[in-house]
């Protein structure tokens, strides 16, 4: 969602205000920075960046910093006391006032905060443009009301809003005529989607049909699925829509009934298993990942053998895990927590050796096969290379120069499996 915005502050910048990205730091009047306060590292990165920048500042006083996104809307005007360098500070929903805070900064040299939430202003402003690139993230409901014990997204990025069906399918038909094959919907809590169409509540299963509708859309992807909201509607449309990948991101956290309960996830382990079967019955191949936090307060061994026992049945590919992070105003950061520190990391290692083995397990079962791959660009670390992905979204890098396939659905041929992608030729 960040990459998204933070691609978003660029178009209005440069539509309206005709400013153009600076070849680096030390040439440029504004200094952006999106931010993330999921855990407490990605919040302190924040400042140690300021602290870099300050030394710019230093030498070229007109430049400004402006700081945004979650860490912004956390801590407002603090930023500023502890970074008095700042010169802007605004939220995840005020991105679009960019523009008019920097300029209010030049006109009277008085800092400009706005980071407050006004619902879903910033979509009438952001100027809608393709990106040329073969995949596009799209924006279709911000906020999250769930408020999960240990989670701040709810008090940074506020509540649920979902934008009309009309207005996304405007935004894909744009990137999908300048070239975009595949649409991946984002939302924090994307499958509670609730946006009109023609007037009447609808669902991001109804959105996903008439997205496949739209000429060239060869690829759909959507993240992040709360296991509480997947409706059956969203599992039917795996039969109806082909070009919807066979890979969920669905974040379990934990496996253990007693610690969900905790965290406030509204959903048991039998339940979430549950619909794991169902989709799997309608599409067999489907692959799921999942976030899991490790060591959340008075997680006890047993209750971390759960997890490890669901990762075994549900055999859970490429994933995330975390270790417990607490976060302000958050109602898990008043929970006691007697667990080590050095016993969390010890069930981390646990956890990610086990989904790295199964990870490299399924890609070893594609060697041999044929994968139909959405071809992304060249590899970042090889140019004699070429990237894409499967439709169970892993990675397959397979040597040409044939820049006219970005963008191309083609049959690769696997012949490798490496820990975090696969390798093949191109099948002729
Ligand atoms: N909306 C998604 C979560 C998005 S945040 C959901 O409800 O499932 C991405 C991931 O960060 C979460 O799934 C969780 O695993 C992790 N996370 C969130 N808050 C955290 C915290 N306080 N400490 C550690 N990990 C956290």
């Amino acid at each position: 969602m960040n990459e998204y915005d933070s691609a978003k502050m660029f178009d209005l910048l440069e539509e309206k205000e005709n400013f153009e990205l600076a070849k680096s730091e030390d040439e440029a009047d504004l200094l952006i920075l999106n931010t993330c306060s999921i855990r407490e590292k990605a919040q302190e990165k924040v400042f140690h960046q300021i602290g870099r920048w300050r030394k710019i500042k230093e030498k070229n006083p007109n430049l400004k910093i402006a700081i945004g996104g979650c860490v912004a809307s956390q801590e407002g005007e603090k930023i500023i006391k502890r970074a008095p360098a700042v010169d802007i500070v605004f939220g995840p929903q005020t991105l679009h006032k960019l523009p008019e805070l920097y300029n209010k900064k030049e006109k009277t040299n008085l800092n400009q905060i706005d980071i407050s939430f006004p619902k879903l202003e910033k979509f009438s402003h952001i100027p809608i443009q393709g990106t040329g690139e073969p995949s596009a993230f799209v924006s279709i409901i911000e906020g999250c009301n769930k408020y999960c014990s240990f989670c701040v997204v709810p008090k940074t990025r506020g509540h649920e809003v979902s934008r009309t069906i009309e207005d996304i399918l405007n935004e894909i038909s744009v990137l999908a005529d300048n070239g975009t094959r595949e649409i991946h919907l984002l939302g924090q809590n994307v499958n509670n989607f609730k946006g009109t169409f023609k007037g009447e509540k609808s669902s991001l299963a109804k959105l996903i049909e008439l997205t496949a509708k739209i000429e060239n859309i060869e690829r759909i992807r959507y993240t992040t699925s709360h296991p509480h909201e997947f409706k059956d509607d969203l599992v039917e449309v795996y039969d109806k829509v082909p070009q919807l990948v066979s890979h969920v991101h669905l974040p379990v956290q934990s496996g253990s009934d007693r610690i969900l309960k905790l965290m406030r996830r509204r959903y048991n382990i039998e339940k979430y298993l549950n619909l794991v079967e169902r989709i799997r019955d309608v599409r067999p191949s489907m692959s799921f990942s999942s976030d899991f936090i490790v060591g959340f307060p008075g997680e006890t061994d047993v209750d971390f053998q759960k997890t490890m026992e669901l990762i075994n049945e549900v055999k859970f590919d490429e994933s995330f895990s975390f270790i417990y992070s607490p976060r302000p105003n958050t109602t898990a950061s008043d929970m006691a927590d007697d667990v080590t520190k050095d016993e969390k990391k010890k069930r981390l290692n646990i956890l990610q050796d086990r989904l790295n083995q199964l990870s490299f397990g399924f890609s070893r079962k594609k060697v041999g096969s044929i994968q139909n791959c959405l071809v992304y660009g060249q590899s970042k670390r090889d140019p004699g290379q070429l990237q894409g992905r499967t439709i169970c979204n892993r990675i397959v890098n397979f040597p040409s120069n044939d820049i006219d396939l970005v963008g191309r659905l083609i049959n690769i041929n696997i012949k490798e499996a490496l820990p975090n992608c696969l390798r093949g030729n191109i099948h002729n």
